[in-house]
């Protein structure tokens, strides 16, 4: 627990107070040491009674002597003892037990609770005279606090820690730095929703407004005089390099604004700020504190958050459509056992690339194909045979074509090739391509199965200015690869006006 700076204060000052006193004591003795006077005291007493005693021994009247010893060990409640001893050690006069009580100190010296005083008889010493006085060991606590000196030191203690700290409350009241700022602007400053602080030179809080009590969950006596770096902020790594806004303010005289700082009150949730810096600065220029301004954006920052959130989400189900999309695109404009364009999607394509040919006056192509004989894979080794018959001759098509170019399946095992850009010269080279291709790669195992070659006939039509529609330039190419079929199978076809074959292929060809 934290004591009030007051209390702590008024403590310090007591404890050097009493600190200084008992320095003093120590070099100017103010107070008497009461052991002193008291072995004092008891030394002339018994030097009396030596006295006393040396006379009557002088008598001989041991008894009398012991008598006087015994009263006054019954009146007096400081002696416990007293005995009489000669030179050559022998008990002349006692009281009752002294030998047990008395412990012989050092050669003849007393202490304070063993005297001892030597009797002379002319020059030589006769005798000595040993008064056993009580301990006045104070070990028990009621009675140390009994003691004069501890309760003296007690009481200026209490007494002037009360003096000290309502002295001083009165003083710093006056001293307060908060205390001078008008009501009104204190009132005013209460009244903002933001947090406000001002600082020290020192950055110590010497004013908190309201609203930053409440967000910092603490006290105006908890916040005064503590270093505003000292309250629980989280810092990132890059904040711990950076110096804090606050001062920076005071050390460039200049306003900080905009930082991002995380209060962490120790009972409530994190407090999200952007703290802003204005130094205080004297007419020189001097700085002499900075106001802080703390605008809590908690609330901001957790709305943006879900914002986020909530657009995260919206993208992946963006994505989601779109792949959904794409994928049903696909499954829409494709032909599943060979993922060539189905017949609708074809001719959509084969419309666009028409138009764009016309109006740009660009070459465009078509070939036909067709697998010869298929039937006897079917037939002979089964519809899946005949399936991966046509997924191989797509394959090879499509290792032949470019970028650009559009396959669609026309039928069973028929496909129709769009080429864009591409002359009639430049399509028959390619048609035969892939012609001997498809004869030369393809089916490699299938082949090894069945001992059948797979091959295909190909025919070719190229636009020209009198082409009417896309439908026209299909027709000649199936009329081009009618006559490839009828010229014998696993050749190009191509259209000049009417379906063209053997001569012409075999001169326009060029090996790739
Ligand atoms: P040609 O050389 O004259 O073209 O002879 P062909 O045997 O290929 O003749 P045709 O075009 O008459 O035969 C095509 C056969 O392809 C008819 C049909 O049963 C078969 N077919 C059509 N679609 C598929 C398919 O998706 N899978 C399989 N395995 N067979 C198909
Ligand atoms: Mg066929
Ligand atoms: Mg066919």
């Amino acid at each position: 627990m934290r004591l009030p700076p007051l209390v702590g204060i008024s403590i310090g000052l007591v404890s050097l107070t009493i600190s200084v006193m008992l320095l003093g004591n120590t070099f100017f003795e103010l107070v008497p040491d009461e052991r002193k006077i008291t072995f004092e005291h008891r030394r002339s007493l018994s030097e009396s009674l030596a006295v006393l005693y040396s006379t009557l021994a002088s008598q001989d009247d041991f008894e009398t002597i012991e008598l006087a010893m015994n009263a006054l060990v019954a009146r007096t409640a400081d002696i416990q003892s007293a005995a009489l001893v000669a030179i050559d050690g022998t008990t002349l006069a006692q009281t009752g037990h002294h030998l047990d009580s008395w412990t012989p100190p050092q050669g003849i010296e007393s202490t304070l609770d063993h005297i001892q005083i030597p009797i002379f008889q002319g020059l030589g010493k006769w005798g000595v005279v040993q008064v056993r006085f009580r301990s006045n060991n104070t070990s028990d606590p009621i009675e140390l606090i009994a003691h004069t000196w501890v309760q003296f030191i007690a009481f200026v203690g209490l007494i002037g820690f009360l003096g000290y700290y309502f002295f001083m409350k009165r003083t710093l009241r006056h001293l307060d730095p908060s205390a001078v700022v008008p009501k009104r602007v204190k009132a005013a400053l209460d009244n903002l929703e933001e947090g406000v602080v001002i600082l020290d030179p020192h950055d110590r809080i010497i004013l908190a407004n309201t609203a930053f009590l409440r967000q910092s969950e603490k006290s105006i006596s908890d916040l005064l005089g503590t270093k505003i770096a000292d309250l629980t902020w989280l810092t990132t790594d890059d904040q711990m390099d950076e110096k804090p806004p606050w001062e920076l303010a005071r050390t460039q005289n200049d306003s900080q604004t905009g930082f991002p700082r995380v209060l962490a009150p120790s009972e409530g949730q994190l407090r999200k700020f952007l703290v802003n810096c204005s130094p205080i600065s004297d007419d020189h220029g001097k700085v002499n504190g900075v106001l802080v301004a703390f605008n809590d954006v908690t609330e901001l920052d957790q709305a943006n958050s879900h914002l986020v959130d909530t657009l995260k989400n919206l993208h992946e189900s963006q994505t989601e459509v779109l792949k959904k999309n794409e994928e049903l695109e696909l499954l829409a404009t494709r032909d599943s056992l060979t993922g060539c364009f189905n017949r609708r999607a074809f001719f959509e394509k084969l419309d666009s690339a028409y138009v764009l040919a016309k109006e740009n006056g660009t070459a465009l192509s078509c070939i036909m194909a067709d697998i010869d004989h298929f039937k006897l894979f079917n037939d002979r080794y089964g519809h899946a045979l005949g399936d991966q018959v046509i997924q191989v001759v797509v394959k090879t098509i499509g290792e032949v074509l470019r970028t650009g170019d559009i396959i669609g399946r026309y039928g069973g095992e028929e496909f129709c090739i769009v080429l864009p850009n591409s002359d009639r010269n430049r399509t028959i080279d390619i048609a035969e391509r892939i012609c001997r291709k498809i004869e030369a790669e393809s089916g490699g195992k299938i082949r090894t199965t069945s001992g059948l070659t797979i091959t295909s006939s190909f025919g070719v039509a190229t636009l020209t200015s009198e082409t009417v529609d896309p439908l026209e330039l299909i027709d000649q190419a199936d009329k081009a690869l009618y006559a490839a079929k009828e010229n014998g199978r696993n050749q190009v076809g191509f259209w000049d006006d009417q379906p063209r074959v053997a001569e012409v292929n075999a001169s326009l060809v060029t090996t790739s």
